[in-house]
């Protein structure tokens, strides 16, 4: 019996096992696909107080090894099912088989949203990409577009301006939701250029990306589509045990704890108004100091 299983290896869920660690509790920390989470797909970060300027890479591997040193168990695997035992335990089943815990913390974040576009599933891979930093090198020297007036999308045209031949930013209203430092340094680099106020029609292209048509029948030739729409939770996992906003998000009390005792959530799957790195991990804290509580 693991005293605290957490669902995600991001800031939220590697910062909660650091504190429960500490805290002197056994904890086992599954993640489905890379230790560090979404941040690992920054270029740079530079609102994480005392740290500016680390990568989204380096950042995550600390976390992670930090996390590590001061006793958190990792694991690779996909949490399938979380259930709730009577005697107020949990089942959380994996595809590596069971775990049973005392006390689980749910910090799942969030996945990219779609474009919502016709073939826009099948064109993944093939010029279709939610990652500017995994993708980018594929398009040397072509010409992209990237969708999105947010940080990411902004953050994702200066890394593929550096690789690509043209970027091209199309954003659905003429403000952005980017900070005015990124907006500015992305207006002062010569083979970025900003179309607003446009969507993205249509994707042109049977086995890869060609081009994409906008909403006034405009075509642009491009070899590849960075969608950067911000992101949505999945809280599926956890649905029947915490209830959910109208968006998705488990609501929980100010100390992280869903409806059912001893589940917390923490990080971008939470209800919440700000979404930051910070956040992130100050919920970690919370839900990690009030999960070591609740098991006494
Ligand atoms: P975001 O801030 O939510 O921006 C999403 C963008 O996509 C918005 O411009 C939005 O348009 C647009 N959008 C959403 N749905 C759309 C649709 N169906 N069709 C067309 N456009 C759509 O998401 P994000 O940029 O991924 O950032 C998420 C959070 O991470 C933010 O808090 C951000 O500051 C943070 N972040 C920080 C860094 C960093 O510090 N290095 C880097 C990346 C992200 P509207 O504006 O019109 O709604």
């Amino acid at each position: 019996m693991t005293d605290i299983l957490i669902l995600g290896g991001g800031p939220a869920g590697l910062t909660a096992g650091l504190y429960a660690a500490r805290a002197g509790k056994s904890v086992v920390v599954c993640e489905k696909e890379g230790f560090g989470g979404q941040i690992t797909q920054a270029h740079q970060v530079d609102n994480l107080p005392g740290l500016p300027g680390i990568s989204g890479i380096e950042l995550g591997d600390k976390l992670c090894a930090q996390a590590m040193d001061a006793g958190v168990e990792t694991s690779f695997c996909e949490v399938v099912g979380i259930h709730w035992n009577e005697d107020g335990t949990f089942y959380v089943e994996t595809d590596d088989g069971p775990i049973n815990a005392r006390a689980v913390i749910f910090a799942g974040g969030a996945k990219p949203r779609m474009l919502g576009v016709d073939r826009e599933e099948a064109l993944i891979g093939n010029g279709v990409s939610y990652c500017a930093l995994c993708d980018g090198a594929f398009f040397r020297d072509r010409d992209v577009a990237v969708i999105g007036g947010g940080n990411t999308a902004f953050s994702d045209a200066l890394v593929l301006a550096g690789i690509c031949r043209s970027v091209t930013i199309i954003h659905r209203r003429d403000s952005f939701r980017a900070e005015e430092t990124v907006v500015q340094a992305v207006k002062n680099t010569p083979n970025i250029r900003l179309m607003t106020p446009y969507t993205v029609k249509e994707l042109v292209g049977a086995d890869q990306v060609e081009g994409v048509i906008l909403n006034d029948g405009t075509k642009l030739d491009v070899q590849a589509v960075f969608v950067a729409l911000g992101r949505v939770p999945d809280c599926s996992l956890i649905e029947p045990l915490a209830d959910l906003d109208e968006a998705g998000y488990a609501i929980s009390g100010e100390d992280c704890m869903t409806k059912t005792p001893g589940l917390y959530v923490a990080g971008d799957c939470r209800a919440k108004t700000i979404r930051q790195l910070t956040t992130a991990m100050a919920d970690g804290t919370v839900a990690a100091m009030a999960a070591c509580e609740w098991l006494k």
